[in-house]
């Protein structure tokens, strides 16, 4: 396992709560969250990185998986998870996506 998986980025403290009206609109109504490929995911190489990682902890150690727990409490638009995953398993909608959903929403509920 690389040196870099080994500490200085696990979080071991509380969990914290993203901001619950990203963009004024309610977080779960933004469907902006990270999706895990299986097929890639190797726990091997990071012993569980993304779970420490996150001081959202959306991601949680599910026996020798890892899922996805809290999808909105996921810190929108953040997504500095995505590059530090060894093995290229987690993934973010695009900006294009994002900049969609939000276009919706202030259609919804108009400009906040
Ligand atoms: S998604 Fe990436 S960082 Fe998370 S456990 Fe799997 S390989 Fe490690």
């Amino acid at each position: 396992m690389e040196e870099k998986y080994r500490s200085s980025e696990r979080y071991y403290g509380e969990k914290v709560i993203a901001p619950q009206e990203p963009y004024g609109f309610p977080r779960k109504e933004i469907e902006w969250f990270p999706r895990i490929d299986p097929e890639k995911c190797d726990p091997s190489k990071c012993a569980f990185f993304c779970v420490d990682y996150c001081h959202m902890k959306v991601y949680k150690r599910d026996g020798d998986k890892v899922v996805i727990d809290d999808p909105y409490n996921c810190n929108v638009p953040s997504q500095s998870c995505a590059p530090r995953c060894p093995t290229g398993a987690i993934t973010f909608p695009s900006k294009e996506e994002l900049k969609r959903m939000l276009r919706g929403l202030r259609k919804k509920y108009g400009y906040r």
